[in-house]
C-alpha cells in the first residue's frame, strides 16, 4: 500500500505533466509572440528537461509594451478609477492567485526547483496576501492640507509615477514581483514587468489571472526575455517613469547608470546581502537560535537575499551551536521538489550551482574547514543539486565570508565579545538583515541599534509581515518594499496652491 506523501508526489508529478503552460508575452492585455518570433529554453532544474520555449522579448517588445501602458495611463482607464474600484480588482486578483494557488505552486517548483510545499505554504499565499494587502490600502491613505496662511489652501496629494519598469530575479519570482506590483498598481501606475530568464512561468500566468480579474488591458503587462537585452532596455526606456529592481548589487548599479543616461527615471533597488546572524553567549535557547540559523541559510536552497550566511557564534557557545546546526543540516537534504516531504529543492540552474560549488573550492582553498555537505547531490538525474554546507574556522577577510554565495553554504565566525561581534557583523559591503540572540535584554538593545542593516531581528530570524518595511542599508539597496512605505517608491508627491480671494 503506497503512503499519503507517496501518492502526493505521483499526483503532483502527473499534474506537472498536463500542466498548460503560458509562454508567451502579455502586452496591451493579450498573448503575443516576441516580434522576431524568438524563443528560450525554459529548463527545470529539477532534471534538467527543457518544460516550455519562451517568447524571447527583445527592445522593440518592451517597446510595444511600454507604448500599451503608456496608453492606458494616459486614457486613466485605470488611474482614473476611484480607490475603491481599484481596490476590488486587486482584491479580485488576489483571489485568483489564491483559486490557482496549487497551480501557481507547481510552476514555481518546476520552473526554479524549490520544494513544492514551501511553493504552497508561502510563495502561493504570500503573493495573494500581498495583492489583498496594498488593495485593502489604497482606499485608506489621505492626502494632506499644509498649515499656510489664511489666504491660501495648499493641498498635498499622491499621484501615480505613471508608466512603472519591474525586474525582479528567480529565487521568489511571484513574491518578489507581487511586492513591486501590487502597491505600483494599487496607487494606479502601469506596469512593465519583466521576470529572470530562469523563472518566467507563474509571471505570466499572473498577468492572465489580473485580466481575469478585471486589470485593464495595457495596464500590467508581463515581457519575459533576457537581463542584457529586456531589462536594459526597460531600465533605459525614455518613457518609463520609474525602474524597480530586485537582483544582484552588480546588475543593480546598472540601473543607477541606465537612469542617468536615459531621462533620470526613479530607481528603486532590493539587491544582494551577506547577513550576520550573531548568538551571544547570554543565549540561553541554543537549540531554538541553531534551528533558526540553519532556516536561515538552508531554507529556499540558501536562494535567500536575507540569507543569514555569516554565523557569528561567540566562543563560549560555539561548539554547542555548531554541533547542533550540523544535526539539522541532515535534515535538508536535497531531496525532489515535488515530494511533499521534500525540505531542499534543486538550485535554480547547473550555471548557479557550480557558481556555488566554486565558493565551496574557495573556502577549502583560503583555509576554513567543511564539517558538512561541499558537494554536489543526485536525488535526481540532471538536476542541479548541492549538499547543505557548512564551514568552519572562516575568517573576516575570507572570500566566503565577504561575498555573496546565494547557496546553501554557511560560513561560521567566532568571536570572544560583543564588540567583536558587532565589528564582524558591520565589516560587509552589504546591509540587508542581521540578527542577534540573547537573553540580556539591555544586551540586545544595545547591539540591534550598532547593527548596520535594514532588517534586524532580535531572537528570532524569519518574523515576517506585510506591515514592516523590506530592504537594505549600503550596497544591499535603495529605498523599501512592503508596508505602505512602498507607495512612496511608485507615487509623486503634488503641492497644489489656492488662492483665496
Ligand atoms: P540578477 O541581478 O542576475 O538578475 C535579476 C534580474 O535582473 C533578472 O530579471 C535579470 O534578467 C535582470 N538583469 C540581469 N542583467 C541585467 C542587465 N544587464 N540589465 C537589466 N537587467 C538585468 O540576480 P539573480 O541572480 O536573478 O538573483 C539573485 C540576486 O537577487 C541576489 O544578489 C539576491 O540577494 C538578490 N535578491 C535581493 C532581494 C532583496 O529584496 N534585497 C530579494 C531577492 C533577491
Amino acid at each position: 500500500m503506497s503512503s499519503p506523501s507517496a501518492d502526493a508526489f505521483a499526483q503532483w508529478r502527473q499534474r506537472a505533466e498536463s500542466l498548460n503552460i503560458r509562454s508567451q508575452a502579455f502586452i496591451d492585455g493579450r498573448f503575443t509572440d516576441a516580434l522576431d518570433g524568438r524563443r528560450f529554453d525554459c529548463v527545470s532544474p529539477i532534471d534538467g528537461r527543457v518544460i516550455a520555449q519562451v517568447a524571447e522579448g527583445g527592445a522593440a517588445d518592451i517597446d510595444r509594451a511600454v507604448a500599451a501602458a503608456r496608453r492606458a495611463f494616459e486614457d486613466r482607464r485605470w488611474a482614473g478609477l476611484a480607490p475603491a474600484r481599484r481596490k476590488a480588482v486587486l482584491l479580485a486578483f488576489a483571489d485568483q492567485v489564491a483559486r490557482h494557488a496549487e497551480e501557481l505552486a507547481l510552476l514555481e517548483s518546476l520552473d526554479m526547483g524549490k520544494p513544492i510545499s514551501d511553493a504552497l505554504s508561502v510563495d502561493s499565499p504570500a503573493t495573494a496576501r500581498c495583492l489583498r494587502w496594498y488593495g485593502e490600502a489604497v482606499d485608506k491613505l489621505y492626502g494632506e492640507i499644509a498649515p499656510t496662511a489664511d489666504d491660501t489652501i495648499a493641498t498635498i496629494t499622491r499621484e501615480p509615477l505613471g508608466v512603472v519598469g519591474v525586474v525582479v530575479p528567480w529565487n521568489f519570482p511571484m513574491i518578489m514581483a507581487a511586492w513591486k506590483i501590487a502597491p505600483a498598481l494599487a496607487a494606479g501606475n502601469s506596469v512593465v514587468l519583466k521576470p529572470a530568464e530562469q523563472s518566467p512561468l507563474t509571471a505570466l500566468r499572473l498577468a492572465e489571472l489580473a485580466a481575469e480579474a478585471g486589470i485593464p488591458a495595457g495596464v500590467f503587462n508581463v515581457v519575459p526575455g533576457f537581463g542584457p537585452v529586456a531589462g536594459q532596455a526597460l531600465g533605459l526606456h525614455p518613457d518609463v517613469d520609474g525602474a524597480f529592481f530586485t537582483g544582484s548589487t552588480e546588475v543593480g548599479k546598472l540601473f543607477l547608470h541606465y537612469s542617468s543616461q536615459s531621462n533620470m527615471k526613479r530607481i528603486g533597488l532590493e539587491c544582494g546581502g551577506k547577513s550576520a546572524h550573531i548568538v551571544m553567549d547570554r543565549c540561553q535557547d541554543l537549540e531554538a537560535a541553531a534551528s533558526a540559523a540553519a532556516g536561515a541559510i538552508f531554507f529556499n536552497q540558501g536562494e535567500m537575499c536575507t540569507a543569514g550566511s555569516r554565523l557569528v557564534l561567540h566562543k563560549a557557545v560555539k561548539d554547542q551551536v555548531l554541533e547542533r546546526l550540523v544535526a539539522l543540516a541532515a535534515g535538508y537534504s536535497p531531496g525532489h521538489p515535488l515530494h511533499p516531504a521534500t525540505t531542499m529543492g534543486a538550485l535554480v540552474d547547473h550555471r548557479h550551482a557550480e557558481r556555488v560549488l566554486g565558493y565551496v573550492d574557495k573556502g577549502r582553498a583560503e583555509g576554513a574547514r567543511v564539517v558538512c555537505g561541499g558537494e554536489r547531490a543526485e536525488p535526481v538525474p540532471g538536476g542541479a543539486y548541492v549538499q547543505p554546507t557548512i564551514f568552519d574556522q572562516v575568517t573576516p577577510k575570507m572570500t566566503i565570508a565577504r561575498e555573496e554565495i546565494f547557496g546553501p553554504v554557511l560560513a561560521v565566525l567566532t568571536v570572544d565579545s560583543e564588540e567583536e561581534a558587532i565589528a564582524v557583523a558591520n565589516d560587509s559591503d552589504y546591509g540587508l538583515a542581521a540578527a542577534v540572540w540573547s537573553d540580556d535584554v539591555s544586551q540586545l538593545h544595545r547591539m540591534t541599534r550598532r547593527l548596520r542593516a535594514g532588517v534586524v531581528y532580535a531572537n528570532c530570524y524569519d518574523a515576517d509581515d506585510l506591515t514592516v518595511p523590506f530592504g537594505g542599508f549600503k550596497q544591499s539597496g535603495i529605498g523599501r518594499d512592503k508596508s505602505l512605505h512602498a507607495f512612496d517608491k511608485y507615487t509623486e508627491l503634488k503641492s497644489t496652491w489656492l488662492r483665496l480671494r
